[in-house]
């Protein structure tokens, strides 16, 4: 009901222009809260406003990361708001989930729901007084009207208009009603939306990255700015936000610039001062349709999961947005310290996974060796022995994509081995066996180096005996891991207790060299 909005004329005071020279309160303290004074002329405010609908994108994480650079860059602040007014499809369960990505990627903010700030509240179903009394303003003005039309024919509306090849937009039915009539249907307890009039004319965004952008009178209607439930609408939330709030510049998709052309005549009609828009470029997939799950990943969560390194992804984002001439690998201090919007792409940009696996791949290698050890051996079945555990990070570390990874390359290590097949060295029962006894009276378990020592020993053996390097290691690798490629040897000893180095060789030795010819080394040419 549009009760709310017939608030007394007066009940809020029009804002006027923002003098450009002076100290102002940055909130508008709606719920009787009193902003910190700031310089507005040197304060940068941004925000990012994700819809707790669902899980955090990657295209929304790349629009959160250029707000939090532009504020970082400029020294101002970064605010975190929910466009929670979709009552219907909002939950805190994403709330907290997208929250939980934005810290995971860095991308932390100097206001927002858990903070707290000046501005607080930060979740939009907390600040609906704020736009009944933004409403009250513009109907009391008449700048807004309120709309009786039913829903059925808004949809005829629409459908006649997209049949006859027009924008939608609603044709003023009730614009034309007399203020009797008004007064007596809302006295009745008629249900009624309130529509924005919409001045006449071509809407000019003064977009920082792509210039002046003219969205002409036709694309937008006198839109509906409170539902009949009393709800506001997106556009009319965010500007009223965008304004109590102080915000400064709006760095969105480009597929708000419609939205943004209601949003600029909106805080016109409220004499706010327009923020600065810059509406950045889309990621797509690389058949060109908007990135999607069907692309294989394209949640932030996913890639969590999937064990990438946040400043990988950041990295990523950012090399995707402007150009960075040569230098590829990038730290979150260089992108705050380069950040410009008027440099970000115009273009669409193509999500290319290659590249953000080479990317992660460079960030791991970059890693402190304990770091890297820590996140490796989280990935890794419970009660994995730390010196196990140790041995196979640094076994990985040169060829590891994401550590989603290391169960699995662990596994192969760590699980005893199919039966060896593919043994191919004939004479290898007696080297098995010399190192079998060298194992057997070292200690339980190897650090790489002491495996090293114990494979440099064992060529050393073999040399003496004629034996090449080749019939004295892949028996061994083939013996320990079942397979004739993979870590480095020493790698895998390091990672194996002696039991179980023992016990695998002891198969090989038993059996399962059976079919292949063993001869002593002696016989080796
Ligand atoms: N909740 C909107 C979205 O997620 C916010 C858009 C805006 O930045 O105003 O698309």
């Amino acid at each position: 009901m549009l009760s709310g909005a017939l608030a007394p004329p007066g009940a809020f005071a029009s804002r006027g222009s923002r003098p450009d020279d002076r100290l102002e309160p940055i909130c508008r303290g709606i719920h009787g809260l009193q902003g910190a004074t700031i310089n507005l002329e040197s304060r940068v405010r941004v925000r990012f406003a994700p819809s707790p609908t669902g899980t955090l994108h990657i295209g929304s994480a790349r629009t959160a990361l250029f707000n939090f650079l532009c504020a970082r860059h400029a020294g101002g602040d970064f605010v975190l708001r929910i466009d929670d007014t979709d009552a219907a499809r909002s939950q805190d369960r994403h709330e907290g989930a997208i929250l939980a990505d934005l810290r995971w990627l860095g991308l932390d903010w100097d206001e927002g729901p858990d903070v707290g700030g000046p501005c607080a509240p930060y979740r939009q179903r907390e600040r609906l007084d704020g736009y009944r009394a933004a409403a009250d303003e513009l109907l009391v003005g008449g700048l807004a009207y309120p709309c009786f039309c039913p829903q059925e024919r808004l949809v005829e509306l629409r459908a006649a208009a997209l049949a006859a090849g027009r924008a939608p937009r609603y044709d003023g039915r009730c614009l034309g009603l007399a203020p009797r009539e008004v007064e007596r249907r809302l006295a009745g307890g008629e249900a009624a939306a309130l529509r924005f009039r919409i001045p006449r004319g071509d809407i000019v965004v003064d977009d920082l990255i792509r210039g002046p952008v003219v969205v002409g009178a036709d694309a937008v209607g006198d839109f509906i700015i409170v539902r009949s439930d009393g709800v506001a609408g997106y556009n009319f939330a965010t500007v009223v936000d965008d304004r109590d709030m102080g915000i400064t510049h709006v760095i969105r998709g480009d597929d708000h610039l419609t939205n943004t052309a209601r949003q600029v005549l909106l805080f016109r009609a409220l004499g706010a001062p327009v923020p600065g828009f810059a509406h950045h470029s889309m990621v797509l997939g690389t058949d060109g349709a908007k990135l999607s799950k069907r692309h294989g990943a394209a949640a932030v969560g996913d890639y969590r999961e999937r064990g990438y390194l946040p400043q990988a992804i950041v990295n990523y984002l950012a090399l995707l947005s402007w150009s960075h001439g040569d230098d590829e690998v990038l730290g979150m201090d260089r992108l705050v310290a380069d950040f410009e919007i008027e440099r970000l792409s115009l273009s669409p940009v193509m999500f290319d996974q290659a590249k953000l696996d080479w990317l992660d791949h460079e960030h791991i290698m970059a890693l402190p060796a304990e770091v890297h050890e820590r996140l490796f051996a989280e990935r890794l079945p419970a009660g994995t022995p730390p010196p196990a555990a140790a041995a196979l990070a640094a076994a990985f570390q040169s060829s590891l994509v994401a550590y989603g990874q290391a169960a699995a390359l662990a596994a192969a290590v760590l699980q005893p081995p199919a039966l060896p097949a593919a043994l191919t060295a004939a004479p290898a029962a007696a080297q098995l066996t010399w190192f079998r006894e060298q194992r057997a009276a070292a200690a339980a378990w190897l650090d790489p180096a002491a495996a090293n020592d114990l494979i440099a020993a064992y060529r050393a053996w073999g040399k003496e005996r004629g034996i090449g390097a080749r019939d004295l290691l892949m028996p061994l690798r083939i013996a320990l891991t079942g397979a004739e490629h993979g870590p480095v040897l020493p790698y895998v000893l390091a990672a194996l207790e002696r039991g179980d180095t023992l016990g695998r060789l002891d198969d090989v030795l038993a059996g399962s060299l059976a079919g292949v010819p063993t001869t002593t080394p002696g016989d080796t040419p």
